[in-house]
């Protein structure tokens, strides 16, 4: 086990220090010492070692980021639980990896090697939804779909929605989750009011509360979010809820390429139509995600035969007339935009293609896809960027195709190439044609270690710079998750 002795006051380290406290066999604390001490805050029954960690807990859902057995997984009940965890983690000098329910598709959660992994699963109380405020507040561990059922009786919704509803919110807030309604509501970003976390040091702090807007100092749980359990333990979450609406209708546009796709969404976006999800589906994608959930959407052969992509748009009212009214208005536009025809899909093929499209990802790993991207560009630039990556795949003899989040430039491909050198060639000159047209490598599933290369290649300097001194100020030992984003390279010139 990778441990050493630090004292207790100590605050600051370079990085230097930082990989010599998680790589030096000389602590004070043995394994069993460790393993005891953890029951000792959690219970035993809290504490799994050994054989009793099954496989599951090694990975997450990415394809490939390789599993990794921790010394223990720890599954703290109370805030109180898990500052005392960070404690004797710092005093060990072992390193902590949090986990939700590990849907994360890039590495985020794989267990750093000799470290400790504390779950989230029992920290999972929703503590209360005050209705005249519009606000959840919640443990890490509540999953979207169980805050779903507490919310839907009332008439409520937290809109973020990744694909996966068995994701918690703690995952959600560390990786920033998007999803297919960020097109009207946002993401996690725009949704989360405030945090409870424990830092690298074991201090426990508050950031925001149930208002919307401050302008008291810097905002930390923006800080906080995105960060991939790299500075903090999100230990609280208080939500923005929204009102539910019960009335909606799915429209499904088959178009004759990807360039009129991409100039119908503007022009959607403009027409004040405010829709709640906004996907495209290339016809590869679509063909085999409406197969593997058995649905016929009705669209005729000699119309499919032309389509290369279609555009799914959801539009949610608090009426059936309001929803009628602008399902005719967006019909007009979609005709005006190209689209070979428009479609209003009945409640029941709508309700399926959507869950076939959450389910898009496990589709094509059971087609054998070797990788998933998840760029994104601004929403103008899908078109350019997709003809790229259709050039770059020929050009590296690869294969890709996908759909992605239209309304908001999230495109995310499955790619098909065994052999992992082509195919991290093509990544970094996909990540790179993204980056070129003003987007980032990853716009929705985070950095993790799948990333981890392309992104300390191709990040700015000054930006990584000035991470890595935030990744001190809140984990001075650098014990959370230290693998991870910007890993355990020193900086050069730094002290
Ligand atoms: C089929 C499918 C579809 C998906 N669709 C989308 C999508 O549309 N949009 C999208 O954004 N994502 C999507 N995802 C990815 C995934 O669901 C999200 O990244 C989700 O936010 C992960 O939540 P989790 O609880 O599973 O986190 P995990 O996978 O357990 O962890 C993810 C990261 O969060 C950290 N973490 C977890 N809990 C905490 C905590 N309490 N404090 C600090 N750090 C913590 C972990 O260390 C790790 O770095 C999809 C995944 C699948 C499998």
């Amino acid at each position: 086990m990778h441990r050493r002795c630090a004292s207790p006051a100590e605050q600051e380290a370079s990085p230097a220090e930082r990989e010599l406290a998680l790589s030096s066999l000389t602590g004070v604390i043995s394994t069993e010492e460790l393993l005891a001490r953890l029951a000792k805050i959690v219970g035993a029954g809290s504490v799994l070692q050994g054989e009793s960690i099954s496989e599951d807990l090694t990975h997450d859902e990415g394809l490939v980021s390789v599993p990794q057995s921790p010394v223990a997984v720890v599954m703290p009940r109370s805030t109180e639980d898990v500052a005392a965890i960070v404690a004797l983690a710092r005093e060990a000098g072992v390193a902590i990896t949090a986990r939700g329910s590990a849907t994360g598709l890039s590495g985020g959660c794989v267990p750093t090697p000799d470290g400790i992994v504390v779950a989230f699963e029992r920290m999972n109380q929703v503590f209360e939804i005050d209705e005249s405020n519009h606000v959840a507040v919640v443990q890490p561990g509540v999953t979207l779909g169980e805050l779903e059922s507490v919310l839907r009786p009332r008439g409520l919704v937290y809109p973020v929605s990744p694909g996966e509803l068995s994701a918690s919110l703690g995952g959600n807030v560390a990786t920033n989750a998007g999803g297919m309604r960020a097109v009207r509501f946002g993401v996690t970003r725009n949704n989360v009011l405030g945090l409870e976390m424990v830092l690298g040091t074991g201090e426990v702090v508050r950031s925001g509360g149930k208002y919307v807007k401050s302008s008291t100092g810097y905002d930390l749980t923006q800080i906080v979010i995105g960060s991939e359990g790299t500075l903090a333990l999100v230990t609280e979450v208080t939500l923005k809820l929204q009102p539910l609406y019960r009335h909606s209708a799915t429209v499904l546009a088959p178009f004759p390429s990807l360039d009129e796709v991409g100039r119908a969404i503007p022009t959607i976006l403009a027409s004040a139509l405010t829709p709640t999800l906004l996907e495209y589906i290339d016809v590869l994608t679509m063909s085999s995600i409406t197969a593997s959930e058995g649905i016929d959407l009705g669209v005729p052969d000699d119309i499919r035969q032309r389509t290369t992509a279609y555009l799914v748009v959801v539009l949610e009212q608090r009426t059936e007339g309001r929803v009628d009214e602008d399902v005719e208005s967006l019909g007009v536009l979609l005709e005006a935009a190209s689209a070979l025809d428009v479609f209003v899909l009945p409640g029941q093929a709508a309700a399926s293609l959507i869950r076939a499209r959450e389910r898009a990802f496990f589709v094509a790993k059971a087609a054998g896809a070797n990788e998933i991207v998840d760029v994104v560009v601004p929403r103008s630039s899908m078109a350019d960027f997709l003809d790229l990556a259709g050039k770059l795949a020929a050009e590296h003899g690869c294969f890709s195709v996908g759909c992605g989040h239209a309304g908001d430039g999230n495109i995310h491909l499955s790619v098909y190439q065994p052999d992992e050198a082509i195919r991290d060639r093509f990544m970094m000159e996909l990540f790179r044609a993204a980056i070129g047209l003003g987007g980032a490598i990853s716009g929705e599933h985070g950095i993790g270690t799948a990333k981890q290369e392309a992104f300390l290649e191709l990040e700015d300097p000054a930006r990584l710079s000035l991470m890595r001194r935030i990744k001190t100020a809140f984990d001075p030992l650098g014990i959370l998750n230290p693998d991870k984003v910007l890993g355990t390279d020193s900086e050069e010139g730094s002290s």
